[in-house]
């Protein structure tokens, strides 16, 4: 029998680092990673035969269980029919129809036209150049922690403060080009309030997570997304909600419309720009998308100056599982999802607590992790710098001991947790087996 190490060893040979996505390589916990043979409902089972509960569920796209043989057979259907085209397909606008009429909360739309891409790196690359192109500006503003996926002008991360104008947070991003990203702290009004005083008629658009989950999950303060929709406006800007992780998966109109409907201050509610998806809405395949208003959507070729354009863009077979999961994704799986999220949530932080374990559950909708730290016990972290001031390295040892009791966690402490519909009770069961020993675990690392 071949085994984990072994590919991982061969992989190593032929892949940078062995892997094609750097989180993969189990760098922050160790070891090798599981290779995976298959995947079904809520578990995953590797090339050595052993079977996991799966808490990545792909980093999200996975909200109805893996493999669900609905949008499986969707899938297979298309495939029959042709993989690509290079021409329009019905599937298209059934699907960006379908997202454009689902994004609603009080009677209200923010999208009148939806682009489909394949990843959403290109969903916010093409966001940040339509408003700019549509604004005619030339600055971004970002926040510290958040990630919007590997394009140049994005992964300018090192918030070094109010109006400093990021370095280069890659190798190979020139310093003009990271020059052009302010980076500010999270949930901070002054800081922004102070860069649009500065730079406010520069400022094409403000990028922001529609509630941060890239560095732990850590959500918006109650009114900061409807405030920087406000200050973007009020400077000629846009504000452009990055829903590629939350979108679908918080709720059926992502965190917007989680946030829209449940929030019982009028002035909390705000109307985004452009909105980005990933991940569910291609069910697991490669397909992300942006929507908003048609007069900013419209200046994208063919009727307008903004250029974007994929060979694979809206693949038939993507849009086949997109339109299958979204249509399966009813009120009844968000519930099943919801639940699944709170009772994990809540077993894992009652494990920590028996074990004495200082920690702080984070949670944003369905999606959540957990800060380590004796601070985080009386106060919520708000911004990266709190986060990563937390204790880091009782994560690896956790990590690897749920794996040894049959949980597959994210293999970071700054990544989200995934649920999905398919934890029945046999897979919260196996969960709950496996959590107090790597409570101790975390507790003695
Ligand atoms: N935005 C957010 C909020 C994300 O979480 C991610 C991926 N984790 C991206 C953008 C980039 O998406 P992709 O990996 O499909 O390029």
């Amino acid at each position: 029998m071949i085994t984990n190490d072994q590919l991982f060893e061969a992989s190593s040979l032929s892949l940078p680092g062995g892997v094609n996505s750097p989180v993969r390589a189990f760098g922050s916990v160790g070891g090798s990673p599981r290779f995976i043979r298959s995947a079904s409902g809520a578990t995953v089972t590797d090339v050595e035969g052993t079977t996991y509960v799966d808490l990545v569920a792909s980093w999200g796209p996975a909200l109805l269980g893996h493999a669900h043989p609905v949008v499986v057979e969707a899938v297979q259907q298309a495939a029959a029919r042709g993989l690509s085209f290079g021409a329009p397909t019905a599937g298209e606008t059934e699907l960006a129809q379908l997202v454009i009429d689902r994004v609603e909360s009080n009677g209200i739309r923010p999208l009148e036209r939806v682009r489909l891409v394949s990843t959403g790196t290109e969903a916010t690359m093409t966001a940040i150049r339509l408003a700019r192109g549509y604004t005619g500006r030339d600055l971004l503003v970002k926040f510290a922690g958040h990630y919007h996926g590997h394009s140049d002008g994005l992964l300018a991360a090192a918030g070094s403060g109010l109006a400093t104008l990021a370095l280069p947070g890659s190798a190979g991003v020139t310093e003009a080009t990271a020059s052009q990203t302010i980076v500010l702290p999270y949930n901070d009004r002054a800081a922004i309030t102070e860069v649009f005083a500065q730079f406010g008629d520069r400022i094409a658009a403000i990028i922001t997570e529609a509630a941060a989950a890239n560095m732990g999950v850590l959500p918006p303060e109650p009114g900061f997304n409807a405030f920087l929709a406000t200050t973007a406006h009020s400077h000629g800007a846009l504000l452009i909600l990055d829903e590629v992780l939350t979108g679908f998966r918080v709720g059926p109109a992502g965190w917007w419309g989680l946030e829209n409907s449940t929030s019982s201050a009028q002035e909390h509610r705000y109307l985004p720009d452009l909105i980005t998806f990933g991940k569910v809405i291609g069910g697991g395949m490669p397909l992300a998308a942006l929507g908003g208003r048609a007069a900013v959507m419209n200046s994208l070729a063919p009727l307008g100056p903004v250029y974007q354009a994929g060979t694979l863009s809206g693949n038939p077979l993507a849009v086949a599982a997109g339109l299958a999961t979204l249509r399966l994704a009813d009120a009844e799986v968000y519930r099943r999802v919801d639940a699944a999220a709170a009772a994990v949530s809540n077993a894992t932080s009652a494990a920590f607590d028996a074990a004495g374990v200082a920690h702080r559950v984070q949670r944003a909708g369905s999606l959540f992790s957990f800060v380590f730290g004796e601070q985080f016990v009386t106060a919520a972290p708000k911004t990266y710098d709190d986060v990563q001031g937390q204790e880091t390295w009782r994560y690896p040892a956790f990590f690897h001991a749920m794996q040894d009791g049959g949980v597959a966690l994210p293999p970071s402490v700054f990544e989200a947790w995934f649920l999905t519909a398919a934890h029945d009770e046999a897979a919260l069961g196996t969960i709950y087996e496996a959590l107090p020993a790597a409570a101790q675990a975390a507790a003695l690392a």
